[in-house]
C-alpha cells in the first residue's frame, strides 16, 4: 500500500475496461431496451454522480429491492463509482423483515422496482412508525426512495419525488468515478440469515470481490463474449459475483424478470445463451415446465443446495452442461468448485453426475479448506467417511458481520471461518456435504433461519416448546416441518388435527414471508432433549425425513 504504484484493486475496473475495450459490443439486454458497454458506462457515471449530488458518499449504503433488471446490474458498479456501498435486498421477505433490514444498515438510498412499490411503501411505514418511538434516531433514519420504473412500458408508479432513469438522465455523463484509497473499503454489504432477530449483514471489499470475481470466471472457463443468463438473482451475493464478472469478460447480461421455464427457454434460444447461474431447484423448473432440448449447449454453474446426482444427469440430458459449486454469502459466494478432471469423460453419464454431485476443491482465492473435528480443530481423514465440519481460510473470507461483533467472533475459530456444514474429504481431496449444524432450512436455494420460525411459533398462544428443522420436499430440496409441544390442557381444547396443524400454519403465514412458513406441523408430548435442557435437533431431522406432506 505505501509503495507509489500502489493501485488498490476493485470491480469498478472492469467496466471501465469493459467500456474501452468491448464499447460497441452489447452489455444488457432486457424486453426491447438494450445497452452498449460504452453505454453502460455512461449511465453509470451519470448516476453515480447524481448519487452524488444527492449527498450519497464514501460508506453510505444504498439498498435496492428489485428483481434482475437493467438497473440492478447498473448499481453494482453506480453504487461503488459514489464510494457507497450496495446492499441487495432478497425479493422474497416481507416488509417488517425489509424494514429491519433498512433499519439495521441505515440505508440512505433506497431504490424499489415499481413491482415492489406496496411491499416498500409497507416497510417504509414500519420503519417510520419505529424511529418515531425512538426519538433518537427520527428522520435521518429515514433513506431517500428512489422508484425504478419499467423502462418499456413506464407505470408512472412514484413513491417519493425521485425517479431512477430521471437520475441516470440529470447526472453528469462525465464524471470521474470516486477514488478509492484503500481496497478494504467496504463496496457490497450482504444480509445472510436471522433477518428479523438479529440481521447478520457481511460486508464485502473493494479486494474480495475483485479477487473472487477474477478467480470465478477463470475456474468457470468463461472465456470471452459469454452470453450470460441472469436466472440467479442478483441479490444472491451480488450474482455470486457475477456481476462484476461479466464485465470482466466483456460478456453480454440478458436480464429476465421471472424465472419461468417459459421466458428461460425463450432468452436461450433468442440471445444464445452460453451460460447461467442457477439453484437446483431451477432444474425442476426446467425440466417440469416447457421442457424442451436446447441447441445449443448452456454452462450451468449450480449451488446454494444439494444439487441431486439424477437431477444433473437429467438436465445434461436437455443439453445443459453442469458445473458444481458451493458457498455461502461469507465466503462472497462460491468457495467451493467440483473441478471437472479430463479422465471422468470415460465414465458413464450416472458416474459422472455422481462425481458432479460432489461439492469440490477450493477455489483460487480461499488459501484453505479443510475438514475438521469443532472440539479439537484436528482434521478429519481424507477417507470420504469421517464426518466434520467445513472450515475456510482465505481472501474470499468475510471480516466479518456488521455491528455484531459477538457473531463474527462466534464464525471463526482459530483463524478459520466455520461454516455450520458438515462433510466428508474424499481420498481424492474432493469434499462433499453430508448435514448441516446450523439451524438454516434451505428450501429453493433460499436460505430460512429455523430460529426465526421458531420465534414466531412461540409467538401462538397455545405453544409451549418449538423446533424446526428441515423436511425433504421433492421440488424445494427442502422445507420447514415444526415439531411441537402444546401447553398442558390445549391438546384437549382443540378437536381436529386438521385444525391444530392448519391453525399453526396460519399463524406463521400471517407474521412471516411465505417461502419461511413450515408446511407441516408435528404434535408431540415433549421436545426430545439432552440432559442440559438443549433440543436434539438431529433427532427431530431423522423423524422428519420418514415424514410425507398430507
Ligand atoms: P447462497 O446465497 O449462495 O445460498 P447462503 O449464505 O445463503 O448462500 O447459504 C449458504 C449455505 O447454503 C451453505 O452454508 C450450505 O449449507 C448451503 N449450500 C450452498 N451451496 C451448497 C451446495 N452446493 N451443496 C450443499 N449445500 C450448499
Amino acid at each position: 500500500k505505501c509503495a507509489a504504484n500502489y493501485v488498490p484493486l476493485t470491480p469498478i475496473t472492469f467496466l471501465q475496461r469493459a467500456a474501452a475495450v468491448y464499447a460497441n459490443r452489447t452489455s444488457v439486454i432486457s424486453g426491447r431496451t438494450s445497452f452498449t458497454w460504452k453505454e453502460t458506462f455512461e449511465r453509470c457515471c451519470r448516476l453515480a454522480s447524481s448519487l452524488r449530488s444527492l449527498n450519497v458518499g464514501k460508506n453510505d449504503v444504498v439498498s435496492v429491492l428489485a428483481p434482475n433488471i437493467p438497473a440492478l446490474y447498473e448499481m453494482h458498479f453506480a453504487v461503488p463509482m459514489a464510494g457507497a456501498v450496495i446492499n441487495t435486498i432478497n425479493t422474497r421477505l416481507d416488509a417488517k423483515n425489509v424494514s429491519n433490514l433498512l433499519k439495521h444498515s441505515e440505508a440512505k438510498v433506497f431504490f424499489v422496482d415499481y413491482q415492489y412499490v406496496p411491499l416498500a411503501h409497507e416497510a417504509l411505514r414500519l420503519l417510520m412508525a419505529d424511529s418515531n418511538e425512538s426519538s433518537l434516531v427520527a428522520e435521518s433514519s429515514v433513506p431517500w426512495v428512489i422508484v425504478i420504473d419499467d423502462i418499456d412500458a413506464p407505470t408512472g408508479i412514484r413513491l417519493g419525488e425521485l425517479e431512477y432513469e430521471q437520475l441516470v438522465h440529470d447526472g453528469n455523463p462525465a464524471y470521474v468515478p470516486y477514488q478509492l484509497e484503500d481496497e478494504w473499503d467496504p463496496i457490497a454489504l450482504n444480509y445472510t440469515s436471522g433477518t428479523t432477530s438479529a440481521p447478520k449483514g457481511v460486508v464485502y471489499s473493494h479486494r474480495g470481490a475483485y479477487l473472487s470475481t477474477l478467480s470465478l470466471i477463470l475456474q468457470w472457463e468463461m472465456g470471452s463474449e459469454p452470453v450470460y443468463l441472469w436466472s440467479l438473482p442478483m441479490f444472491h451475493c451480488n450474482g455470486w459475483t457475477f456481476t462484476w464478472g461479466i464485465a470482466a469478460r466483456g460478456g453480454t447480461n440478458v436480464c429476465i424478470r421471472n424465472t419461468c421455464a417459459a421466458e428461460m427457454y425463450q432468452a436461450i434460444d433468442q440471445h444464445k445463451v452460453t451460460h447461467m447461474c442457477c439453484a437446483p431447484i431451477v432444474f425442476n423448473i426446467l425440466l417440469e415446465e416447457e421442457r424442451r432440448q436446447i441447441a445449443s449447449p448452456v454452462e450451468i454453474l449450480t449451488g446454494g443446495a444439494p444439487p441431486p446426482a439424477t437431477l444433473v444427469e437429467k438436465i445434461e440430458q436437455l443439453g445443459f452442461h453442469v458445473t458444481h459449486a458451493y458457498g455461502l454469502t461469507e465466503a462472497t459466494g462460491p468457495a467451493l468448485v467440483c473441478e471437472w478432471q479430463a479422465k471422468w469423460n470415460q465414465l458413464r453419464s450416472d458416474e459422472q453426475a455422481k462425481l458432479k454431485a460432489r461439492q469440490g476443491v477450493s477455489v483460487l482465492t480461499l488459501a484453505d479448506v479443510d475438514v475438521k473435528d469443532l472440539e479439537t480443530m484436528v482434521s478429519v481423514p481424507r477417507d470420504g467417511e469421517s464426518i466434520g465440519e467445513i472450515v475456510l481460510r482465505g481472501s474470499s473470507i468475510m471480516k466479518g458481520y456488521f455491528k455484531d461483533e459477538e457473531a463474527t467472533s462466534k464464525a471463526f475459530k482459530n483463524g478459520w471461518f466455520l461454516t455450520g456444514d458438515v462433510g466428508v474429504i474424499h481420498p481424492d481431496g474432493y469434499l462433499e456435504i453430508k448435514d448441516r449444524s446450523k439451524d438454516v432450512i434451505i428450501s429453493g436455494g433460499e436460505n430460512i433461519s429455523s430460529v426465526e420460525v421458531e420465534s414466531v411459533l412461540y409467538k401462538h398462544p397455545m405453544v409451549l416448546e418449538a423446533a424446526v428443522v428441515a423436511m425433504p420436499h421433492q421440488r424445494w430440496g427442502e422445507t420447514p416441518c415444526a415439531f411441537i409441544a402444546l401447553r398442558k390442557g390445549s391438546l384437549r381444547d382443540i378437536k381436529a388435527q386438521e385444525v391444530r396443524e392448519g391453525d399453526l400454519i396460519a399463524h406463521c403465514r400471517k407474521n412471516l414471508p411465505h417461502f419461511m412458513v413450515p408446511r407441516k406441523v408435528v404434535f408431540v408430548e415433549e421436545l426430545p432433549k439432552t440432559p442440559t435442557g438443549k433440543i436434539q435437533k438431529f433427532q427431530l431431522r431423522a423423524h422428519a425425513k420418514t415424514l410425507q406432506i398430507s
